[in-house]
């Protein structure tokens, strides 16, 4: 995806339907959000250990991934990973310590996949779905928590059969299912199978699962410049600082907005240019530039060259894509009280994509709120 053009990213259902749900396991090269991650390289996953909060100490969820393949062998194969807390509170505290990503890419000749490309959807259809899902289906490398799908080499001491990356998730999993279920694999041979069916992913812990569609950022024409009033229209349905996005801004708007201390942000020229740009796909939920610039939401809070980290190779690291406001509209974290929020979520990584894919490599990631002009973020979240 490396391209001169931005691409934008937007969630997509999945819904119940076999194929796609098929196509976004590990062999299909996904982009997804939420849901478990569909791992990389199979076997050489990172320690639990790393998984975790750095304020909270518990397991971090699965945000999303981008499929984004360079043009050199080493990098043929090429994902992103996001992760991040889901409790709010962390957010508040220190977001470097609650966000983490990871790097991983694989030769086009390598042990875990073929080296022709995954059939596509009308090939799947002539080929047979039972065909295709025999024939990709997910291959186990190593145990995966039966709650994350991060690397669980624990198991649950009664039935021996689930699997965890850790006591967290082991309770969890204990208290919404598994205590029924284990006296029953316990008494039963076929317990592999008993326990597939009965794998519960629970809501509380993974974030609501979609397809992450690509597609080239249209440009700016006549006639989508006239359609700008109807673009914000429906960009204010998608982002929760409802109010920021007033098209007009009369005197009294300005007035009730200045009442609730945001004038600071409406002058931003920066967070104008922002609100021009995202009418034109209003539902973008990323936006992807590999060694381009991202479109901050404010002037304020943007990094120096100093804040951004080299990579452990020495290399520079570069802007690869960002976060939009708008993928929390599909999170379903607005009703939590303190929740987790962000203006943009920007990701930097090494410029030379280092590394044999034998190890997930952690890249950067930086924060910019709508609030960086210094209201509080929480105050732009009740629209
Ligand atoms: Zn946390
Ligand atoms: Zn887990
Ligand atoms: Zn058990
Ligand atoms: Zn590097």
């Amino acid at each position: 995806m490396a391209a001169k053009e931005v691409e934008l990213g937007f969630a997509e259902e999945i819904g119940d339907d076999a194929v796609r749900k098929l196509q976004m396991t590990s062999a299909f090269f996904p982009s997804k959000i939420g849901g478990t991650p569909a791992w990389l390289n199979l076997l050489e996953l990172p320690n639990s250990s790393c998984m975790v909060c750095k304020i909270c100490l518990k397991p971090m969820a699965f945000l999303l991934q981008v499929y984004a393949p360079m043009p050199h062998d080493q990098s043929f194969h090429r994902t992103i990973f996001v992760f991040c807390c889901k409790d709010g509170n962390c957010h508040s505290k220190n977001y470097t310590d609650c966000f983490l990503v990871l790097r991983n890419q694989l030769k086009r000749d390598n042990k875990f996949y073929s080296y022709n490309p995954p059939p596509e959807l009308d090939e799947i259809n002539e080929l047979s779905m039972e065909y295709v899902a025999e024939e990709f289906k997910p291959k186990t490398w190593i145990s995966l928590c039966d709650v994350c799908g991060c690397k669980g080499d624990k198991k649950c001491s009664k039935c021996h059969v689930a699997q965890y990356c850790g006591r967290e998730h082991q309770t969890v999993d204990w208290k919404s299912g598994h205590k029924n279920l284990c006296p029953k694999l316990c008494a039963q041979d076929s317990k592999e199978q008993l326990l597939q069916g009965n794998k519960c992913r629970n809501r509380r812990i993974l974030f609501p699962e979609y397809e992450l569609l690509i597609e080239t950022e249209p440009v700016l024409t006549d006639e989508n410049e006239k359609s700008e009033k109807d673009r914000l229209d429906e960009y204010k349905q998608f982002v929760r600082a409802n109010e920021l996005f007033t098209d007009t801004e009369s005197d009294k708007e300005l007035e009730s907005l200045a009442s609730l201390g945001k004038e600071a942000l409406l002058a931003d020229k920066q967070f104008r240019k922002f609100k021009k740009r995202i009418t034109r796909e209003p539902k973008q939920v990323l936006r992807y530039h590999q060694n381009g610039e991202p479109l901050w939401v404010s002037d304020e809070g943007k990094p120096s060259e100093d804040d951004i980290p080299r990579c452990d190779c020495g290399s520079e690291r570069v802007f690869e894509f960002q976060i939009m406001p708008q993928l929390l509209n599909h999170l379903q974290v607005d009703s939590l009280e303190e929740s987790v929020d962000w203006g943009t979520l920007v990701v930097y990584t090494c410029a030379q994509s280092c590394g044999d894919g034998s190890s997930y490599q952690t890249e950067f990631i930086w924060k910019q709120n709508f609030a960086d002009t210094g209201i509080p973020t929480t105050a732009l979240g009740t629209g």
